[in-house]
């Protein structure tokens, strides 16, 4: 932590943190993967996003987060079932990748206190090994899916590496479906402005499961099921009534988001049904309580966002200049 973030005050004096994207990669996503109906042709070359995102506690002290690594940039570095199926999703890219993008804003890997998970799949976790000093964090199911304890997932996107993370210096979140409303009054040992990745989920609005994480209201870690076990997404204030959502994988294609295409579904070659979504129906009310915060000016980011990332207007969101 270092204390060199300006302060961050908005005219109620409400606790916010800074949001900025980091380019992490790109891949190429065959849209019948991902929506019904589809073109059976039709690919798209999305982005992998990662977030940085900025805590300044009352006493000035400054936590880094970094929600999701992208793409890892040495692709050869990725287990052999992976790199099978990274060679599905060309054309792919991994320059500038998330060490780059801190760096273009005078960052690196060290200043980063938490890595935060959205979930494991290969195109989200990066290259762990470049964050020496950091703690990752994923969602509760998480460490299991790493593991192999779940060998009731299809589709060649869903192959994980048991080693990806340091075992010392990694939080797995408690299970919500255990800890929700239970009036516990458990929280970690955590300091005044330090995050409690311990504290017992909470109901926050329309939100059935959340963590405020610094407990001020400024960054929120949110329960969001269906697309992999341990999904997680943020909600982060970042001024005066505004609010950011990070959704990660919950949706791909913004179109499902206005219902004018649904979720797709595939065959692999043994026959099964394969959705790109853990569990289809979860993901499905995922996704309408993310409508639902959509419809009250919460600005919602997907993970492979090509439509965010191509807005001219989001272009000073990066951090650093554009690479
Ligand atoms: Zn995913």
């Amino acid at each position: 932590m270092s204390p060199l973030l300006a302060k961050q005050k908005t005219p109620s004096d409400e606790a916010t943190v800074q949001v900025h994207a980091l380019s992490a990669g790109h891949l190429t996503l065959p849209e019948r993967y991902f929506v019904h109906p589809a073109s059976q042709t039709a690919r798209r070359t999305v982005p992998s996003l990662a977030f940085l995102i900025q805590h300044r506690s009352v006493t000035g002290e400054v936590t880094r987060i970094v929600f999701d690594l992208g793409l890892r940039r040495k692709l050869e570095r990725y287990s052999e079932p992976i790199r099978r199926h990274a060679a599905t999703r060309e054309p792919l890219t991994t320059d500038p990748d998330v060490v780059k993008s801190l760096a273009a804003g005078g960052l690196i890997p060290d200043d980063i206190d938490y890595v935060i998970y959205s979930h494991v799949h290969w195109d989200h976790v990066g290259e762990p090994g470049d964050f020496p000093q950091s703690t990752f964090v994923v969602g509760n199911g998480a460490l299991n899916l790493l593991r192999g304890g779940s060998d009731s997932l299809h589709g060649s996107h869903s192959f994980f590496e048991a080693d990806l993370l340091p075992p010392t210096r990694t939080i797995e979140l408690s299970n919500p479906d255990l800890a929700t409303n239970a009036g516990s009054s458990r929280s970690g040992n955590s300091k005044p402005g330090e995050p409690d990745f311990h504290q017992p989920w909470k109901t926050h609005g329309d939100l059935p499961r959340v963590i405020d994480l610094f407990r001020d209201g400024s960054l929120y870690i949110v329960d969001a099921p269906g697309h992999l076990p341990g999904h997680i997404n943020l909600l982060a204030r970042t001024g005066l009534k505004k609010f950011v959502y990070l959704a990660g994988d919950a949706c791909h294609d913004r179109r499902i988001m206005r219902k004018q295409k649904e979720i797709g579904e595939w065959r692999d070659s043994e026959g099964h049904i394969c959705c790109i979504h853990a569990d289809r129906t979860l993901a499905e009310k995922t996704i309408e309580r993310i409508r639902e915060l959509e419809r009250k000016g919460v600005e919602i980011i997907f993970a492979h966002d090509f439509e965010w990332e191509e807005d001219p207007s989001n272009a000073a969101r990066f951090w650093g200049p554009r690479l």
